[in-house]
């Protein structure tokens, strides 16, 4: 048994927490919101109302906040992780965060005596639920093999990419390539159903045909085609398009540092600031058919 504090229980951190208790892990959450400190205690994790007191006695510290600045936040400010955590602590990040964050936070913990793995995750809430996200590592050898046992409970792969910051590089491609998937779903959905075409007759041909993807199999963005895809509860978030928003923004900034022209992640990332400007943000990012409809309603 390990004593594991888990920093920011949402979507996922509720999701992944739950198996590191059935895996007989003791785990001490937190989250800004008492809702979900509440829900997280309900399957099993001790919810407490501090940073603080989720990190004190922990040998294992494991984030999964919105963005880069709420990792830095949540490590560095006054009564943060790093002002309560021993020595030498494993900090997992799960978050997905900009390439610029990730190598502050491996510098920063090792500066400060402890231990950081970037571990960002795939599969989207299902796959946290189901505990077979794909983790990927960046860091250490001797720190990412001490990662992957800790995760392995929330994994159905675990992927040791490489050095620090290459398991966030590694989620911030997969997350461009996922945008321009959803581009492409919604835009073969919508022109199917023009065509007059059954959206579950259509779905049937695409996921045993070459259009099909993790997203079409998943995230169908239509009513009553894939249980659990969002587009069956009025596109409440499953991965909301403010986070997808901000994957692909990282991921296109990159694709600028690096001089990779990738027009089509340039053009999701666009369809989700609408989606944004029109306050749609906490919505799932699936909602985005509504820019291949006809009319711009789904
Ligand atoms: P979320 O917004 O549901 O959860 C983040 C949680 O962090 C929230 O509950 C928020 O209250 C909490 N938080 C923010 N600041 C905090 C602080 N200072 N202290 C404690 N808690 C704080 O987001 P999510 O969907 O669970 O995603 C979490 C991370 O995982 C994001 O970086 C996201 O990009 C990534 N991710 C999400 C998915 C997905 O499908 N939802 C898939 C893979 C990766």
């Amino acid at each position: 048994m390990t004593s594991i504090a888990w920093i920011g229980l949402g979507n996922m951190g509720s999701r992944m927490s739950s198996h590191l208790v059935s895996a007989g892990h003791e785990v001490k959450g937190y989250d800004v919101v008492e809702a979900l400190r509440a829900g997280a205690a309900q399957h099993g994790v001790t919810a407490v109302d501090s940073i603080g007191e989720a990190v004190a006695g922990a040998e294992v510290v494991i984030l999964s906040l919105p963005k880069g600045e709420h990792v830095r936040s949540v490590l560095a400010d006054t009564d943060g992780v790093f002002d309560h955590a021993a020595p030498n602590t494993l900090i997992l990040d799960t978050s997905t965060v900009d390439l610029d964050t990730s190598r502050w936070c491996h510098d920063e913990a090792e500066a400060r005596g402890f231990r950081f793995v970037d571990s960002p995750v795939s599969g989207g809430t299902q796959g946290a639920e189901a505990g077979t996200l794909a983790f990927m590592l960046g860091g250490n050898d001797p720190d990412v093999a001490d990662a992957k046992a800790i995760v392995t409970p929330m994994a159905g792969s675990v992927l040791a990419v490489g050095e620090a910051t290459h398991g966030i590089a590694a989620k911030l491609v997969n997350n461009m390539m996922l945008g321009v998937s959803i581009l492409a779903m919604s835009e073969g959905s919508q022109l199917a159903h023009q065509l007059g075409l059954d959206p579950k007759a259509f779905f049937d041909v695409a996921r045993v045909s070459s259009g099909d993807s993790w997203a079409v199999r998943t995230w169908y963005p239509v009513p009553g085609v894939v249980p659990g895809a969002a587009a069956n509860q009025n596109f409440d978030a499953s991965f909301s398009a403010m986070l997808a928003h901000k994957d692909v923004t990282l991921a296109v900034a990159g694709a600028e540092a690096a001089g990779v022209k990738v027009p089509a992640a340039t053009l999701i990332r666009d369809q989700l600031q609408r989606l944004l400007d029109e306050g749609f943000g906490g919505k799932d990012c699936t909602l985005v058919v509504r820019e291949a409809s006809p009319d711009g309603t789904v």
